[in-house]
């Protein structure tokens, strides 16, 4: 993951040092977001915490499709 983001921050796309880095779910779980890796991607733990449940609309119906789709 680390090398697929180029060692950047996926929610701020600013560089991350390895010890500040928290594994961020693209679709929280309370949106019904899962831990497959698709929805797993590396941010820092403050921009993390700082975006919590929130999740664009567009995102989330992407995601939800995908997973129609697949199943
Ligand atoms: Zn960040």
């Amino acid at each position: 993951m680390w090398d697929e983001q180029l060692g950047l921050c996926a929610l701020c796309r600013e560089p991350m040092q390895r010890d500040d880095i928290d594994v961020d779910h693209k679709i929280p779980f309370s949106y019904g977001g899962g831990h497959e890796r698709a929805n797993l991607q590396l941010a820092h733990s403050c921009c993390n915490r700082s975006r919590r449940n929130s999740v664009a609309p567009r995102d989330l119906l992407r995601y939800l499709e995908d997973r129609y789709m697949n199943r």
